[in-house]
């Protein structure tokens, strides 16, 4: 739809309210000459262009979407609901750093400073900061707390930080842009850590460890004591990428299992719908050696028991303005309220069940790349298509056209052909079934009609694109061109 009209038609969808100044004179360089091009249009043309729209967007609300490492459930609308109080969107976040202020916004750094404690207690940390803006934040925020405990110590010949080759690439990244050099562990034969690269790589020159459990090809890290115990005893810190926290929730806690730091990643734990850039969050926790570092101010609780912000001593600094995403946090507070204690366990076991009946399912025509029971997802490989020449991007797509989201494909970067999925807590065994009924339907036909699977998607607005090209040159009015359709 063409919004620019060449001469005005009167047709308008707004309404602007009566301003309080009367009249402002404006100097006469600064005046306009003929009247502005802005589009023109009725409220009905308003609503069918922004509800087209969203219906070409594919999302939790419209489609089972098991994006692996992604966790994207269903978010109860009542998080939504609370956080749209206009008590919490309509506050300034000025006040937030006026003392002059506090006795005014006392619930708001209630809520910090509560859910915070939450968070601890679920985690196992002795203490949290609410402010970075998305896990990848958190990550950054984390390894420079490690780098200024060892600076602080005098620990100057620490310079690397270990990571298995299983990571997420943020975990390298964030290693990177805070000046640590980055040396990479290969995963085992039963897809963890290789515990004896490991041993050989530790060493005094060691700052820290980046370690995901359940670890990306959703295996959970069973030689983590030893790990810990190892990395300890050369005054190296540990590091948990807490993304796949919803595998282990009220089961186990990172702080016991012995990590030092981690982040959470409120948008895919708790209650954030996410996708499409945010907005997310990825609060830092820390054990007692970081309490100092943590980003300032904190939220802290007074004498009498109210409210005000505090800098930590050693603090690395302000890692994103005010309090970090504040709606995001309120989201969180409701969902873990809502759940409570035994919610919250139900949530790890009824998304490590799901994960473990579509492998199962699944297992005869899509191997797991690891042949062993999974946590709260499943790593599968579409190798056994190779030689009809369809591939794992094909599944993917012919999914689109079957009414699913794609599940991630070709991550972890150790597994060939990955298709990795996640079905998540929140799915009905009907739906699980349908999607399986669907793959399986798939694989028959990349033996019988290879061709028919490489045409897809066919049913979406825009067909095969050229998705390096699609990333680098976004053209959300115009397909990219298309490499084979
Ligand atoms: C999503 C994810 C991250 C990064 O988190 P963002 O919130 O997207 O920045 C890091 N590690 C893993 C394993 C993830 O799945």
């Amino acid at each position: 739809m063409d919004l620019i009209y060449e001469k005005c038609n009167h047709r308008q969808a707004f309404s602007i309210p009566k301003g309080q100044v009367s009249s402002v004179s404006f100097p006469k360089e600064l005046q306009r000459h003929k009247p502005a091009e802005l589009p023109e249009v009725s409220e009905l043309d308003v609503v069918r262009h922004f509800t087209h729209l969203s219906r070409r967007n594919m999302g939790i609300d419209t489609n089972f979407y098991p994006l692996g490492s992604c966790t994207m459930k269903y978010n109860p609308k009542i998080a939504d609901v609370v956080s749209s109080f206009p008590g919490f969107t309509q506050l300034p976040p000025q006040l937030l750093y006026s003392e002059v202020y506090h006795d005014c916004i006392q619930g708001a750094l209630e809520l910090v400073y509560h859910l915070e404690q939450l968070l601890s207690e679920i985690s196992g940390m002795h203490a949290v900061s609410l402010q970075p803006m998305a896990g990848a934040h958190g990550e950054l925020t984390g390894v420079l707390m490690i780098s200024a405990y060892h600076r602080k110590k005098g620990n100057t010949q620490k310079k690397i930080i270990l990571i298995p080759d299983s990571a997420h690439g943020t975990n390298p990244a964030s290693a990177a842009i805070a000046g640590f050099h980055v040396q990479e562990i290969p995963s085992n034969s039963q897809g963890t850590l290789d515990i004896n690269r490991f041993r050989e790589a530790m060493s005094d020159e060691v700052a820290g460890i980046m370690l995901t459990c359940p670890n990306t090809h959703g295996l959970f890290e069973k030689d983590i004591q030893e790990i810990a115990d190892l990395a300890h005893r050369h005054d190296a810190l540990l590091y948990y990428d807490g993304a796949n926290l919803n595998a282990i929730i009220g089961q186990c806690r990172p702080g016991d299992l012995g990590f030092d730091v981690m982040h959470f990643n409120l948008h895919k734990t708790f209650a954030t719908p996410h996708g499409m850039g945010g907005p997310g969050s990825g609060p830092v926790g820390v054990n007692e050696c970081l309490r100092d570092f943590l980003p300032g101010p904190k939220v802290v609780k007074k004498a009498d028991g109210t409210f005000s912000l505090e800098c930590p001593e050693n603090s690395i600094g302000k890692s994103a303005p005010f309090l970090g995403h504040f709606l995001v946090a309120v989201r969180a507070y409701v969902y873990i309220l809502m759940q409570g204690n035994e919610g919250l366990k139900e949530v790890s076991r009824k998304a490590v069940l799901n994960a473990n009946y579509v492998l199962s399912r699944l297992r005869s025509s899509f191997p797991p790349a690891y042949d062993r029971l999974c946590m709260h997802e499943c790593v599968l490989t579409a190798m056994p298509y190779h030689d009809y020449e369809v591939r794992a991007l094909d599944f993917a797509k012919a999914l689109l056209d079957r009414g699913f989201h794609a599940p991630t494909v070709y991550f972890p970067l150790t597994v060939k052909e990955a298709l990795m999925i996640e079905p998540t807590e929140t799915e009905t065994k009907e739906t699980l079934d349908q999607f399986c009924d669907t793959l399986l339907e798939l694989a028959e036909m990349a033996k019988q009609n290879p061709e028919e699977l490489r045409k897809a998607p066919i049913t979406t607005p825009v067909q095969r694109l050229d998705e390096v090209r699609a990333a680098k040159e976004l053209n959300v009015v115009r397909p990219v061109n298309t490499s084979t359709a």
